[in-house]
């Protein structure tokens, strides 16, 4: 079956050309799918812009387009396991993560199914008996839904959910690397009953099937999750239409732990804030921040179990994280460890790859911990994006959020502490769109998502996650009438 979905149509690529999607665990072929270029890419934002201009999706009630929310979160949880395991074939993530992902995937869509339903317009009392005046939302139109590898599908959820309860119609593309679930998802969404055009997919290479999204006169609003020099591309090529551009970028977030903390808690997080998903997540907790205090017995706990971390394909029931998503990728963590190496780093484990049976084919990178690393280091300032932790000394509160703050993104990151009130300053202070107070990755959909400074522009999730995909309008009606006489 053809995997590009245009104007209600699943068909393959003008070009005919195909993409392998191969597992990053061990090599296998997951499947070939159809590559869009730009004229597939043109199609789709014609059919969007005629569904927006004409079609019934903006003009259908708020209450109905958050039934049809609900439903479609009804089918995804229907299609949990087999959403699981595509996810998990196109990323190498652990099965299990998969899950949660599909089940986080599920609560976005109903949080947005219901928040649509009860976010009404407001009526404004002018105070004047001859003036009717109220605030309406409406969809913004053609949106551009651009979307990375690692998250596949939940990054596409907080965009495609927002985007069908405001009413919007959409082009999606996916990751080129891990197509699979967004392919599925749009068939829930047809089966769902969103009418046609609505929704459009196209899967391909950045520059050749999205950027020509970056630029287009039909394309009202620009919402892309992905990397930092993509981000700048992107916004840049918006400005020549004055487009709305909503972008989730990196992070390099730091995990600031003070001599105060609760030891156990705070070395276990440390762990999972780095390593999960081998370090591929936006919000993980790359840089360690310790109190000179308690640098030394916090380190050696970390780089002791660091050292014991099981790496695995997504069906090792054992495995305690996955592979790099490519062997490129893999190539920029490597590249990023030696040049942090050559700038004074100390390598206390990792480093290199992994040798065991049922390793040598997947793109698998050890655990790594770089000690004594100071901020201007490129592997302490620059995004990673793999299982690489750096480790910084300061001395007070002061020095930490000084430190923290030195960089340019400012995306999420932590504080742990046993005084309270330090960690409310602390958290008051982080120019962060998340802090954890002891505690490290959690979210919820209630609560906006996204970043300060060059981590992003733009809100998701949230009431602020919806507002990103409506217009606000002001009507105001004189009911009376009447010359104001101001040129007689
Ligand atoms: P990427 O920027 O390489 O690609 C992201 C998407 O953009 C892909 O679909 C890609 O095909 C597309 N793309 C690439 N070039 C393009 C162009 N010129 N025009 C239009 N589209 C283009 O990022 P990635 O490697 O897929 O993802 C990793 C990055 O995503 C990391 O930097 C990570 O921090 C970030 N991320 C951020 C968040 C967040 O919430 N802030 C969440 C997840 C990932």
């Amino acid at each position: 079956m053809p995997d590009l979905f245009i104007d209600g149509t699943w068909r393959s690529a003008l070009d005919e050309r195909t993409r392998e999607i191969r597992c990053p665990a061990d090599g296998s072929l997951v499947g070939v799918v159809d590559e869009a270029g730009g004229k597939d890419t043109a199609e789709a934002v014609a059919a969007a812009r005629r569904a927006f201009d004409t079609g019934p999706w903006p003009r259908t009630p708020a209450a109905e387009r958050g039934d049809l929310l609900l439903r479609v979160a009804g089918l995804l949880a229907r299609d949990r396991a087999a959403l699981a395991r595509a996810e998990s074939l196109d990323t190498g993530k652990r099965l299990v993560e998969s899950a949660y992902d599909i089940d986080d995937v599920v609560d976005c869509f109903r949080y947005f199914g219901r928040l649509v339903a009860s976010e009404t317009g407001r009526v404004i009392d002018t105070g004047r008996p001859d003036v009717d005046s109220r605030v309406v939302y409406e969809p913004v139109g053609v949106c551009a839904l651009i979307t990375p590898w690692n998250y596949p599908l939940l990054q596409t959820a907080w965009k495609v959910a927002p985007a069908l309860a405001a009413g919007d119609t959409f082009v999606l593309k996916p990751s080129e690397l891990t197509p699979h679930t967004a392919i599925h998802l749009v068939r829930l969404l047809a089966e769902a009953g969103l009418p046609p055009g609505v929704a459009n997919l196209v899967l391909g290479a950045g520059p050749e099937a999205g950027a020509p999204l970056g630029d287009h006169p039909d394309v009202d609003l620009v919402s892309f999750t992905g990397g930092l020099e993509t981000g700048r591309r992107l916004m840049a090529a918006a400005a020549g239409t004055v487009k709305r551009v909503a972008l989730e970028l990196g992070g390099k977030n730091p995990n600031i732990v003070f001599a105060d903390a609760g030891f156990d808690a705070a070395v276990d997080m440390a762990l999972t804030a780095v390593f999960l998903h081998s370090g591929q997540v936006c919000s993980a907790g790359a840089r360690l921040l310790v109190e000179d205090a308690l640098h030394d017995r916090f380190v050696d706990e970390v780089v002791r179990r660091a050292g014991r971390i099981r790496l695995g394909g997504p069906f090792d029931e054992r495995a305690q994280t996955g592979p790099l998503i490519s062997a490129a990728h893999r190539a920029k963590v490597e590249a990023y460890v030696a040049r942090g190496l050559a700038e004074g780093a100390v390598l206390r484990c990792g480093g290199s790859r992994p040798a065991g049976p049922g390793l040598d084919e997947g793109f698998y990178y050890l655990p790594t911990v770089l000690d004594e690393c100071t901020s201007g280091m490129s592997v302490v300032r620059e995004e990673s994006f793999g299982p690489v932790l750096t480790v910084e000394r300061f001395t007070d509160e002061e020095e930490a959020v000084r430190l923290a703050d030195d960089t340019v993104y400012g995306l999420a990151g932590a504080v742990w502490t046993g005084d309270e009130a330090r960690a409310a300053r602390v958290a008051g202070r982080l120019r962060l769109g998340t802090v954890w107070i002891n505690d490290y990755h959690p979210y919820v959909p209630q609560a906006e998502w996204g970043g300060y400074k060059q981590s992003g522009s733009g809100r998701e999730l949230g009431p602020a996650g919806l507002a990103e995909y409506r217009e606000t309008k002001h009507i105001w009606r004189n009911t009376a009438p009447a010359p104001q006489g101001w040129f007689d």
